[in-house]
């Protein structure tokens, strides 16, 4: 017996491990020996069968518990399994993993469909970001063209859900350019046979995001393609640098500058309302957004809400003098009141939209796939904020002067989305 070890890996045929066992005599006769079948659970007639296929014991109760041949019917069909994946060269571990990745195909093809995976080179964890929507040949061509399964996922919402043209895809995968350059120029509708010219354009140094940009911003995604590209932006890494990485503006995120205004006075219709200098957050704070609606230790909005910072200007200082002169004073009572108004959140609002979903296939909504559905477009129920200024009316009779307050004056009130409302997390009133 020659039990020397080889010294040139090269002469050493490959083996899986565990798969095989050193012939001896011993071994070869406890193999045979029905005891040795029993303890692992065979009856007669199973261990025959296994034998008879080439399997010893162990190995035959590896596979009987291994995922890969679960769905079996039969010893017989678990046998047939069995063999179709140690001859495509699988372990009993490697096989149930790649079983499970290939668990939309039938079971009698995954063990081939595995090999061909294996052998272009992907290993479990490539496999996976790729082998649920991809054939091998197409999952190649994405790996060797730097895609990644997001903007592979973009390309394919861009393109058109679902009758994805094959070729059409197979074009702009293998085109040649960089993933997020193809995705620049779809989104900005430009016909892959111009991709070179604007590639072109690129290396003259020339401002192409915005030229894009700008052909982009002239298109009209639906709400429903928008969702989605907005949907796999959140899988995207980086900040919007680049034109494919902006979120599509159809969704209509709340501009919390959008405050629409009305004075209570008919003086004033005509004046402008105050503008926004800042948010909170602009501000350096950290403000908790709608949303959170954490209102459980007995507070109410309006305690937790940061007042808007209006920049209250002198024209309208003046203008709401004349205004609450118009309507208090009179030749013996001026006002006097304070500046600049103080705001109270009157009304919290409210936006709903239902929640995206996923369809029979997806327990999660993908946006790859039409029977999957984007949450609906918010509805939108406006926060009021209420303005209001103490005025003192201060009548002179005769010979004394007579203090009269009045209390809060509703001057104002100032619409915005509740989604834009800042709030404390602690209780600022
Ligand atoms: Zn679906």
């Amino acid at each position: 017996m020659n039990n020397s070890i080889p010294t040139s890996v090269a002469d050493t045929p490959q083996r899986i491990a565990g798969l095989y066992q050193r012939l001896t005599d011993a071994w070869v006769r406890a193999e045979r020996d029905y005891d040795t079948w029993f303890a692992e659970d065979f009856d007669e007639g199973d261990a025959d069968d296994w034998r008879s296929a080439g399997f010893t014991a162990s190995e035959a109760a590896a596979w009987v518990g291994a995922d890969a041949t679960y769905g079996a019917s039969s010893n017989s069909a678990r046998i047939t399994m069995a063999s179709a994946w140690v001859v495509a060269g699988f372990s009993p571990e490697a096989a149930s993993a790649w079983d499970d990745l290939l668990a939309h195909h039938d079971a009698a093809e995954r063990p081939i469909l595995a090999r061909e995976w294996a052998s272009s080179g992907f290993s479990l964890d490539t496999a996976r970001a790729w082998i649920e929507r991809e054939d091998v040949t197409t999952a190649v061509i994405l790996e060797n063209n730097g895609w990644k399964p997001w903007q592979r996922d973009m390309l394919d919402v861009l393109l058109g859900l679902p009758g994805t043209d094959d070729q059409q895809r197979l074009e702009h995968i293998a085109c040649g350019f960089a993933p997020g350059n193809v995705l620049d120029y779809v989104r900005a509708g430009v016909d892959i046979r111009e991709f070179g010219w604007w590639e072109r354009l690129r290396r003259q140094g020339e401002d192409v995001d915005s030229l894009l940009s700008a052909m982009e911003g002239e298109r009209e995604w639906s709400y429903d393609i928008a969702f989605r590209l907005d949907w796999i932006l959140d899988s995207a890494a980086g900040s919007p640098t680049a034109p494919h990485l902006r979120r599509p503006s159809i969704l209509g995120k709340p501009d919390p500058y959008a405050f629409h205004h009305e004075y209570h006075y008919a003086e004033l219709s005509e004046l402008p309302g105050p503008k926004l200098i800042e948010t909170w957050r602009e501000n350096g704070g950290v403000p908790v957004r709608w949303g959170i609606a954490e209102w459980s230790d007995g507070g109410c909005p309006e305690d937790y809400a940061y007042e808007p910072r209006f920049d209250w200007t002198d024209e309208q200082e003046q203008r709401v003098r004349e205004a609450l002169e118009a309507s208090y004073g009179d030749e013996e009572t001026s006002v006097v009141f304070g500046w600049p108004p103080e705001g109270s959140l009157w009304t919290e609002g409210h936006a709903w939209s239902s929640e995206a979903e996923g369809c029979g296939e997806h327990e999660e909504f993908r946006a790859t796939c039409e029977a999957c559905r984007p949450a609906s477009a918010h509805e939108v129920e406006m926060a009021e904020w209420h303005w209001y200024v103490d005025v003192d009316l201060i009548t002179h009779l005769e010979d004394e002067e007579r203090d009269e307050l009045m209390d809060h004056v509703h001057l104002l009130t100032s619409s915005i989305d509740p989604r834009c409302v800042e709030y404390s997390e602690v209780a600022l009133r």
